[in-house]
């Protein structure tokens, strides 16, 4: 199994896998003309299409893929039900695409009805986590991107997270704002400067490193909580809100 992406849009990262037989399943694709191309060019045989939420900088690219290659089966969450989608799935199914079994799990917050796909260990994780970031919570509903990113912060360290889209670098300066001498972030931070410099792809995004690099992902540390000036004993949740609430002002992304 091979993964490979495509930078489409601003910032969009649509996502293909593909495997021996050159059989491929797509991740939101958001538009279709690269898309397509790309497909021709490598000669392959598009199985599926998955979708992780109902925004259309992931959806649109569906319909136009379909009319092109009508086998197709496309799965989504109940909410991206208008956007041409053929099984309807939720957080606990398993679907089994390319001779491998992907786990469907529950991620809203970003929007309400929001699922990553794992398939080890790849996680195709949508607008939920970014690198050094994670998703605008667009329905007020906290608690669920918080939940939804400590469920993700528990799987394994070696989870490779495909994410739709990547704002590094403007993520990385919004942290260091909080904690302008954490060593882990200012490493980082040069480290993802000289990638893009050099035109270089900062993927992969591990999760052990995002649970060094990532503000979202240390809410529960004292060290954070001490240096925007709050308590020991601050709940978590309260930081995350926080943070979340302060991203959407500092360098609002669209995402
Ligand atoms: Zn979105």
């Amino acid at each position: 199994m091979i993964l490979t992406s495509i930078k489409a849009l601003e910032n969009n990262y649509i996502w293909i896998l593909y495997d021996k037989n050159n059989s491929c399943i797509i991740i939101d694709p958001g538009v279709s003309k690269i898309v397509v191309k790309k497909i021709i060019k490598k000669k392959w045989n598009p199985k599926a299409i998955l979708l992780t939420h109902n925004h259309q900088d992931h959806t649109d690219g569906v319909k136009k893929i379909l009319k092109i290659y009508p086998k197709i089966i496309v799965f989504g969450p109940r909410e991206t039900e208008k956007f041409n989608v053929h099984k309807i799935i939720q957080g606990g199914d398993k679907i089994h695409l390319l001779e491998k079994d992907i786990n469907i799990i529950s991620t809203p917050g970003h929007t309400l009805g929001h699922i990553s796909y794992y398939l080890k260990p790849y996680l195709f994780c949508g607008d939920t986590i970014f690198s050094a970031g994670c998703g605008k919570v667009f329905q007020n509903n906290y608690i669920s991107m918080y939940n939804s990113i400590q469920l993700i912060k528990s799987f394994p360290g070696n989870t490779i997270l495909c994410c739709s889209h990547e704002y590094t670098l403007s993520n990385l300066i919004f942290s260091m704002y909080f904690l302008p001498n954490d060593k882990n972030i200012k490493h980082y931070y040069k480290k993802v400067q000289k990638k893009i410099f050099l035109r270089k792809n900062i993927f992969p995004f591990y999760l052990n490193n995002e649970k060094k690099i990532n503000i979202f992902l240390r809410t529960n540390e004292y060290f954070l909580k001490n240096s925007m000036g709050f308590e020991k004993n601050k709940d978590d949740f309260e930081i995350f809100c926080y943070l979340r609430k302060n991203k959407d002002i500092f360098g609002a992304k669209r995402d």
